[in-house]
């Protein structure tokens, strides 16, 4: 028995989190241009083919000397050549010889150290260098090798490409990356009172926003996009749209239907289409309680509740870590930092967790510090859209001013993260 005010029969968050990670599978890797390859997963090891640098070069403009000839220094030594970034070595350089050389350029033959220019005295027109300070073996040049080497695993497979990654293949001449792609997302949204546009509502009629909304989350989550617009509550028109759907994209989200009100069509429609494999579900957890998820021909459809601030944070809950499981992260959930509550959040007993709609900020103390973000009902999607984190209160009470307190964080957000 549930205690007074709590629901009965409630999944907890974490079941219903394990449920779709169950479901979703990895998608087969593609190769892909490196140009084209920023946040996706590598779903290879990328094992270095040459050696970065492939040649000794200098790192600074100066001179290119035998060290040993330095060791007495102030010595003037005679120069017998300038060497250039991308030029081929052309001279032997002998006992008291040097050669003027810029950064990147390879190393003379006969040289093993550079003296920056900023520690010698050009003279004679250049004819000769008075080097001020002795060198060492191998001063300021860089070692063949001493980035990556041939054979060296530079990058493992799940590693998420940024840009030093992509620059990083790009150095090794790799063209293109095997990579995990990112998961095309079918988005619809589901009711008779939906609208879309500018255009004179009628009585009962609000817009569609959660469509956009979750167009955007699924963007941000590397995915790939596809509007599938409104259909409104007639069984045909979800069927059409989810059949539809599942033939083109790896995964579908919809919106509305899934509470228990009287014309859930969607229902009916994903129940038939998913061959029984749909899980209807009252999760644990305000906002987002009502949460339906299963697979339609094999591809897994998120069904999500229509209040905007419900599917935002049940996309975030469910949605966006079974998409990115598919495509590969090896932490497909947002992370959760221990934050200090700059204000009261209470909440009562009722046997869910509640996630709290939060401005997370740094407080200058150098520790994260969450305070509300405003209304905190799932139609208040005003609040939502100016909070970058959920704050996770457990069942109880909620917390009081200065508290620690869970964060979960959706964004970096006037710089939090
Ligand atoms: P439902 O789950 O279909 O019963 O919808 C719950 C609430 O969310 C109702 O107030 C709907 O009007 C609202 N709603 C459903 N879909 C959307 C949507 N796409 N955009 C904005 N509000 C919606
Ligand atoms: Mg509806």
């Amino acid at each position: 028995m549930s205690p007074p005010g709590h629901d009965t029969g409630l999944v907890p968050l974490t079941e219903a989190q394990a449920l779709v990670m169950s479901r979703c599978r990895r998608l087969p890797s593609r190769s892909v241009p490196i140009d084209q390859a920023l946040g996706a997963v590598l779903a290879e090891p990328l094992v270095a083919g040459e050696a970065i640098p492939s040649f000794a070069n200098t790192a600074m403009d100066g001179y290119a000397v035998r060290f040993a000839d330095t060791l007495s220094a102030p010595v003037t030594l005679q120069v017998v050549g300038t060497q250039a970034a991308g030029a081929v070595p052309g001279v032997e350089v002998g006992p008291g010889q040097a050669v003027r050389i810029m950064t990147g350029a390879a190393m003379p033959a006969g040289t093993d150290a550079v003296v920056m220019v900023e520690r010698t005295v050009a003279g004679d027109e250049g004819r000769t260098v008075t080097v001020q300070a002795a060198a060492g073996p191998g001063d300021h040049i860089r070692r063949p090798g001493e980035d990556v080497s041939p054979g060296q695993l530079v990058f493992a497979a799940g590693t998420r490409l940024e840009p030093g990654h992509l620059g990083m293949a790009a150095g090794l001449g790799c063209e293109a990356l095997q990579v995990i792609p990112p998961a095309r997302v079918g988005v619809l949204s589901t009711g008779d009172e939906l609208i879309e546009g500018s255009g004179p509502l009628r009585p009962g009629q609000i817009r569609d926003s959660n469509r956009h909304s979750l167009l955007a989350q699924a963007r941000l989550a590397g995915c790939e996009v596809v509007d599938l617009g409104i259909a409104t509550d007639d069984e045909q028109a979800i069927a059409a749209a989810v059949t539809g759907a599942v033939a083109s994209c790896d995964a579908v989200l919809t919106s509305g239907g899934v509470s228990v009100g009287d014309f859930d069509y969607v229902k009916v429609v994903l129940d038939r289409l998913s061959e029984g494999t749909m899980r209807w579900m009252q999760v644990a957890v305000r906002p987002a309680k009502p949460f339906a998820f299963g697979t339609v021909g094999g591809v897994p459809v998120f069904g999500l509740p229509g209040n905007p601030v419900s599917s935002m944070v049940s996309f975030e809950c469910f949605a966006r870590p079974g998409l990115r499981l598919m495509m590969g992260h090896p932490q497909p959930f947002r992370p959760h930092l221990r934050a200090v509550a700059d204000e009261n959040l209470a909440r009562r007993p009722d046997g869910k967790v509640h996630l709290v709609r939060v401005i997370v900020d740094w407080g200058g103390d150098g520790r994260l510090h969450v305070r509300s973000s405003g209304g905190q009902e799932s139609h208040l999607l005003r609040a939502m859209a100016n909070a970058n984190g959920l704050a996770v209160l457990p069942d109880g009470s909620g917390v009081v001013a200065g508290q620690d307190v869970e964060v979960m964080v959706l964004s970096g957000a006037d710089g939090a993260c």
